[in-house]
């Protein structure tokens, strides 16, 4: 039994829930203090970040399991108050990792209520645009909803949430915290050059040639090996 008389099983979940330990510290790069989160999926259950504490002060036994429904399964941890909204984007679309954050240019767009367009070619990252989702209190299943129909709209891994921050989603932590790096790099890219002009945005015919070169870029195993 644990602290809170859940029956606890240490190795539930615990390559997924080391990962939660080894990838929160990048969450203190993004925004200062406690604020954002970071799950990462296995199957049907989640590992998630605890709520309200600094990124570095858990170990992986402590990290709290949840179920896709939110039924807390294993880790003496409350967990993150955002577990609708993971919880959420996971039955809908069945990322690996979710990285929430209040990084400061994404949440400045978050406070004009802009969206993200496509003002640079890196953001095929993450699909043609950063849709907005409207606002709604934090932790609520009704921000849940408006973040999966913002994303699921815009056909984005990413959305800014209003007057809030920025979710990223990702096939692993490492992926879904380097995205929302890029989210935020755009983001201070965009609001720079409006501050001087109107950016000019990328067509749908060009996105999809950046889509299409994306598919073999970078360095692929077996080339050139024979
Ligand atoms: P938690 O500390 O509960 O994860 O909440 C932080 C946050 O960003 C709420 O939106
Ligand atoms: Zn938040």
């Amino acid at each position: 039994m644990t602290r809170d008389g859940l029956a606890d099983d240490p190795d539930r979940l615990r390559a997924a829930r080391e990962a939660v330990v080894e990838y929160a510290p990048a969450l203190a790069e993004l925004t200062p203090g406690r604020t954002g989160n970071l799950s990462v999926r296995d199957g049907d259950a989640i590992a998630v970040t605890p709520t309200g504490v600094p990124y570095d002060a858990f170990d992986a036994a402590d990290v709290p399991v949840v179920s896709l429904s939110g039924e807390r399964l294993a880790g003496w941890m409350t967990p993150s108050s955002e577990v609708p909204m993971h919880t959420g984007i996971y039955r809908h679309d069945r990322p690996g990792a979710i990285v929430h954050t209040h990084s400061p240019w994404a949440t400045t767009m978050a406070t004009l209520h802009r969206k993200l367009p496509p003002v640079h070619y890196m953001i095929v990252a993450v699909g043609r645009e950063v849709p907005l989702a409207d606002y709604a209190p934090y932790g609520t299943e009704e921000l849940a909803a408006n973040v999966v129909g913002a994303m699921a709209e815009a056909g984005s891994d990413a959305a800014i949430l209003a007057n809030h921050g920025l979710v990223v989603t990702g096939p692993d932590p490492e992926t879904a915290v380097e995205n929302a790096r890029h989210v935020e790099d755009l983001c201070r890219l965009y609001l720079r050059a409006s501050s001087v002009g109107e950016p000019h945005v990328l067509t749908d015919e060009q996105l999809a040639t950046v889509e299409e070169r994306f598919e073999s870029y970078g360095q692929r195993s077996g080339v050139d090996e024979a």
